[in-house]
């Protein structure tokens, strides 16, 4: 027989069966019937339209979009107008040469010109030598900012690392002071935040003054926390002499630096951290403690004008955030601070002393037995739609995390920073897709944190043309200047249905935006008791229907 040249396959649907016919290269052909097994699927309704999202805990700080149009949305219906988005960006991602690999030699680049040539980041990006800027300026993120989180890749010969990366930002130095302030700077100190690589605050984040050591704290208040001695050379045992210290200047720079940054731990620890006999190190810290402090600058002695106490955060819905400040002499127009020129509060986290008389002081509320506290309007900060802080906020008990939140007779205006939220199910409801409790809630408890892309106006405006058409609207307004967008990222809370409050059905549901730790986060807290399994729903209001221009939606409760 010969060989093969062509087969065909021929199916007739009515008879259930297929043809296979082989054609030989002489021109003859052969045909041979398959009988099928038919399987009549029932028919499959499409799924509800949807978003991909990738699911994320706490909101994502993403800026602005690119200025270059990754693709254009709906580009096969001719209802969209592409011409009017197409505005919103100044050229074509796809008319640009984009080389993903150009980041990583551009930052092996700017490592070595660093590193060999000693020139600063700075000089580099001053020079517009790299295709890409180095440092985070005038709000637009710098790529060493931008590759902190991603891999970077093992080429032989590659000698950038996250670390080194970082370690280059700063002047060269390999003392302490300057390792440790490398390796807080991957470290978020906001009260939310208190890990590496926190996902909000991309640029980083000031870091408060160091603690003042507590006066209480001398060799009686010590011993009676310390017990027993931690050896023969523990301070607890040595009284007076003085013992012949030999410490070289290094030494006692490390000391310094522990000290400054923990000037309340034990002698008997700081011992074992500087690595001296504990006696010692007990005498260098009075010594430090006795020498005169470095002369108070004339700027500093100003006193604040009562002028210079107006507040525009009174009601922290009505303001945007600044940045914590940072600058010599008082909290006023003449240091330009910023929390003055802002009308802000002074936060945690600004440089000011602690006695600063912008600084926001917390509530003094007390919690009972019966219920929790911070939920009236005797308390400051519920008031001014602040969640309570745990460092100003002593009596509340704001503080307390983990099993104690399930007592209800602590702090009620701390949920979203204590992350105290209800199990939630995302399944088919009345209106498609909804969010549903999996327990009961009591009024007034914490159901979801709001999470998604934190962006800046511009980027609202693009992303808003889009959700208009789409008819799906996933942005929130925080403030004047960012949006919360859970289009692409986000939690169940994004999938909660808005309902009218008529026809029977009401909302037990209410969005509000509480200023927690010095930003802004939205909490859905239940309005009234809700039973496990109920689906919430919350009124949106007319505003979160986007008018016909597209203006920002807000659906914030004032209360
Ligand atoms: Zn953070
Ligand atoms: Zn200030
Ligand atoms: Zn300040
Ligand atoms: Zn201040
Ligand atoms: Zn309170
Ligand atoms: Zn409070
Ligand atoms: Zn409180």
């Amino acid at each position: 027989m010969t060989q093969d040249v062509e087969m065909q396959l021929e199916m007739d649907r009515a008879r259930e069966t297929m043809q296979f016919e082989r054609f030989y290269e002489d021109g003859s052909s052969s045909i041979s019937p398959i009988t099928l097994h038919v399987i009549h699927a029932p028919e499959v309704q499409p799924h509800s339209s949807y978003e991909a999202c990738a699911p994320i805990q706490r909101s994502v700080f993403h800026g602005d979009d690119s200025d270059a149009m990754p693709f254009m949305p709906f580009a096969d219906e001719p209802e969209f107008d592409a011409h009017d988005y197409a505005q919103f960006y100044g050229s074509f991602a796809w008319e640009q040469d984009y080389d993903p690999d150009l980041e990583i030699i551009v930052l092996e680049a700017a490592h070595r010109l660093r590193n060999l040539h000693d020139i600063s980041f700075q000089r580099i990006d001053e020079s517009v030598l790299l295709p890409f800027t180095l440092l985070s300026k005038d709000g637009r993120t710098g790529l060493l900012e931008m590759s902190r989180s991603r891999d970077l890749l093992k080429w032989p010969g590659f000698t950038a690392t996250h670390h080194s990366l970082q370690a280059a930002s700063e002047p060269a130095a390999h003392d302490l002071r300057t390792r440790l302030k490398g390796a807080i700077s991957l470290f978020c100190p906001n009260l939310s935040c208190v890990q590496p690589w926190c996902s909000v605050h991309v640029e980083p984040y000031p870091i408060p003054n160091p603690k003042e050591p507590d006066p209480k704290l001398t060799r009686k208040g010590f011993i009676k926390v310390a017990g027993k001695p931690c050896g023969d050379d523990c301070f607890v045992n040595n009284q007076d002499s003085p013992p012949d210290i030999l410490w070289t200047e290094t030494d006692l720079e490390t000391f310094k630096v522990i000290f400054e940054v923990t000037p309340d731990t034990m002698p008997c620890d700081l011992a074992v951290l500087c690595r001296k006999p504990c006696r010692e190190v007990f005498h260098q810290r009075n010594v430090i403690l006795q020498s005169p402090a470095e002369p108070v600058p004339d700027s500093a002695k100003r006193k604040l004008r009562p002028r210079a106490l107006e507040f525009s955060d009174i009601d922290a819905n009505k303001f945007t955030p600044n940045k914590p400040c940072h600058h010599d002499g008082p909290c006023d127009s003449l240091s330009r601070c910023n929390c003055f020129l802002n009308k802000a509060h002074c936060q945690r986290n600004c440089h000011c002393t602690l006695k600063c008389g912008r600084r926001w002081r917390g509530c003094r509320c007390a919690t009972s037995k019966a219920h929790g506290s911070c939920v009236s309007d005797k308390c400051a900060c519920y008031i001014a739609h602040r969640e309570c802080d745990p460092e100003l906020c002593l009596k509340c008990k704001c503080k307390l995390t983990g099993l104690l939140d399930s007592t209800n007779n602590i702090c009620q205006n701390s949920q979203i920073q204590r992350g105290h939220s209800k199990g939630l199910d995302v399944k088919e409801g009345t209106w498609g897709l909804g969010t549903f409790i999996t327990e009961p809630a009591k009024e007034g408890d914490l159901i979801a944190e709001y999470v998604g892309e934190i962006i800046y106006e511009a980027t609202t405006e693009s992303r808003q043309d889009v959700a208009k058409y789409r008819g799906r609207n996933y942005l929130f307004g925080l403030n004047d200047t960012l949006s919360l967008d859970s289009t692409y990222v986000g939690n169940a809370a994004r999938f909660i249905n808005h309902c009218a409050d008529t026809s029977g059905s009401l909302s037990n549901c209410r969005a509000c935006v509480r200023l927690v730790n010095d930003e802004h986060r939205i909490g859905i807290y239940a309005m009234q008791d809700i039973k496990a399994g109920d689906e919430i729903l919350i009124n949106y209001g007319p505003s979160f229907f986007l008018d016909n221009n597209g203006n920002k939606s807000v659906m914030l409760s004032q209360q």
